[in-house]
């Protein structure tokens, strides 16, 4: 068996799709809204027996290491070695890929440059100036034992030469991103020196960044002292990170953000530190406030449900909007808590832990944060106030992706505006129209409105193929009611085709066995037939059969049709060159297949 086959007879698609979406059983299938496009009714199906997927929306379709390579950007070698890895398939004829090899090398050398930037903040004489501001913030040892963090000194080859020195080459170590080249920047260290490599961080309090395997993917670094250098600076990307797909803090939160179905995400590295030494444990920072698509599709494997506790303010933070947006479209529900009289999660958790954990408590639906936010900035009692209460918030309703949640604000701002609900629900489903008709891409919502309204077709052909397979046994009297040339579609005549060869010298009826011999050129189509969701209702054998025996009857019409337009097309070609033999044996042919279309006895 080649590796990938072996593979594949190893490992569950349905396992591994349900680890990034929530499946639901949806007749012999499972169903997920589908990760690579927005929608809002779930047309991303699963099938356990064929171990494949298709979204009926955007057409992607595919099997456990398409499914991978699209969603955690692999090539086919990585994923290959990955699953090989996860189900001890032996992968003998070659090594690893050199995109595999680059990256365990840089995590290699993250491994070792922790370790080098934790010795200095913890043992170090150059680490006590970072020693005493951790512990001047209220930043407790077992932190910075928890956090992995560090102090990258002052100097220019620090870590350049400890790396060195353990074997690595400068252009591995700046692709790590640790060291700069001086010819890439700027013209101060030209001048200073000629050619090489310098540390990136120095003078930095490190905070190494990590996946939630615990593996460190970057740094997020902090100056202490004075400088006209920025506060923080992250690792630049590099093969493994990506500052836009990852959350610091989700190595150690993971498990408590399952257990509560529940994340509370902050701005800062700090935060989250603090935040952890009050005792909430399911907190992560998303660097900022605009969260970007990977990161909730990160979240929203963990939970339901995120707390914001941003500095910023998110009424007017356009950034933030986007985000709880892409949230929103995830399916997870977002609330907001009140940092008060703080300046941030980690001031509050410092001043009154007590009190942060009240506000997560008392945090409050987005969508009513952002009315309440309103109301308090204008006069709800006047024409001009109402006009602006709508103007910030109608926008933000419209965007809601559940219809129910979507009503239930609507009628909360007739109310708070005292207006009839019918003149609110006008100007969002005004708004809703606006938005997808002007946004084509970028805004999820907007792709899938346009794409909802045309329900995916399925031909009529296929819909007869997929009742067909429903069963475990071929049913071979509906096999005998259609003939091969009765489908239009190739495929559709070529599978139609091969199960009533294979049937003629088959002694068992049982689909399994038989789809096992299934030639691979068959294997694509036939799993988009399994895909295809049917009625649970036709489980029943009794309707099964009047179902399928309809769309037969149908089908054979169908195809009678078009052979008479076959026959009369000729007939008139016959006419125009006056061939009267052939006028008279096309008749005749008309004639009797026209016969047909009133009884399409099949098994004649
Ligand atoms: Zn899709």
């Amino acid at each position: 068996m080649d590796p990938k086959d072996e593979i594949k007879s190893k490992i569950d698609l349905v396992e591994v799709v349900g680890s990034y979406l929530p499946l639901k059983k949806s007749g012999r299938n499972f169903s997920a809204l589908c990760p690579f496009h927005g929608e809002k009714t779930p047309s991303f199906m699963v099938s356990a027996e064929r171990q494949a997927y298709k979204c009926f929306g955007c057409g992607e379709s595919g099997d456990v290491f398409t499914f991978l390579e699209k969603m955690e950007g692999w090539d086919f070698r990585e994923t290959l070695e990955e699953l090989a890895k996860r189900t001890g398939v032996r992968l003998k004829s070659f090594g690893s890929s050199p995109a595999t090899k680059l990256k365990e090398k840089i995590i290699q050398i993250n491994k070792l440059a922790s370790k080098f930037y934790s010795y200095i903040l913890f043992d170090h004489a150059q680490g006590k100036v970072a020693r005493d501001y951790l512990l001047g913030r209220g930043i407790k040892k077992s932190s910075w034992e928890k956090f992995g963090l560090g102090y990258a000194p002052a100097g220019w080859e620090n870590i350049l030469k400890f790396l060195e020195k353990k074997g690595f080459t400068h252009p591995e170590i700046a692709t790590a991103g640790l060291i700069v080249s001086r010819q890439s920047n700027s013209a101060r260290s030209q001048a200073a020196m000629q050619g090489g490599y310098y540390d990136r961080f120095r003078k930095r309090i490190i905070f190494p960044i990590k996946d939630a395997k615990g593996q460190t993917l970057g740094y997020s670094a902090r100056l202490i002292g004075e400088s006209k250098e920025a506060k923080y600076i992250n690792s630049p990307g590099t093969p493994i990170f990506n500052k836009g797909s990852v959350l610091f803090g989700i190595d150690i939160a993971r498990g408590a953000i399952r257990d509560k179905n529940q994340a509370v995400l902050v701005e800062g590295e700090f935060d989250v530190i603090s935040a952890q030494q009050s005792g909430i444990e399911n907190v992560i920072a998303s660097k900022g406030t605009a969260l970007t698509d990977k990161q909730v599709a990160l979240l929203s494997r963990y939970c339901e449900s995120v707390i914001l506790a941003f500095d910023t303010d998110l009424a007017g933070d356009l950034a933030a909007r986007r985000g709880i947006e892409l949230l929103d479209h995830a399916d997870i529900t977002v609330n907001v808590a009140s940092l008060g009289k703080y300046q941030d999660p980690d001031q509050f958790c410092r001043k009154d832990p007590a009190g942060f954990n009240k506000a997560l408590s008392q945090s409050v639906n987005i969508y009513d944060f952002f009315i309440d936010s309103a109301i308090r900035r204008h006069d709800s009692e006047t024409a001009l106030g109402k006009k602006n209460i709508g103007r910030e918030v109608i926008p933000t309703i419209s965007k809601i992706a559940d219809d129910m949640v979507r009503a239930h604000y609507i009628e909360k701002l007739s109310k708070v505006l005292n207006l009839e609900s019918v003149l609110v629900a006008d100007a969002v489903s005004k708004k809703r129209n606006d938005l997808f008709a002007k946004e084509p891409q970028g805004f999820p919502a907007a792709n899938q409105a346009s794409q909802n309204t045309k329900k995916p077709q399925i031909s009529k052909e296929d819909y007869f193929l997929a009742l067909f397979v429903l069963p475990k046994e071929i049913e071979k009297k509906i096999l005998s009611m259609l003939a091969p040339e009765d489908f239009e579609k190739d495929d559709a005549r070529k599978f139609w085709e091969w199960t009533r060869d294979i049937m003629k010298t088959s002694k068992t009826n049982s689909q399994e066995t038989l789809f096992k011999k299934l030639p691979r050129d068959l294997a694509g189509f036939v799993d988009h037939l399994f895909l295809i969701n049917i009625n649970p209702a036709f489980s029943e054998r009794e309707l099964w059969v009047l179902e399928i025996v309809k769309i037969a009857d149908s089908l054979k019409r169908m195809s009678i049709k078009r052979k008479l337009a076959d026959i009369s097309n000729n007939l008139r070609k016959a006419q125009s060159t006056g061939d009267q033999a052939q006028i008279a044996t096309l008749a005749k042919k008309f004639d009797k297949v026209s016969e047909k279309l009133k009884s399409p006895n099949p098994n004649e």
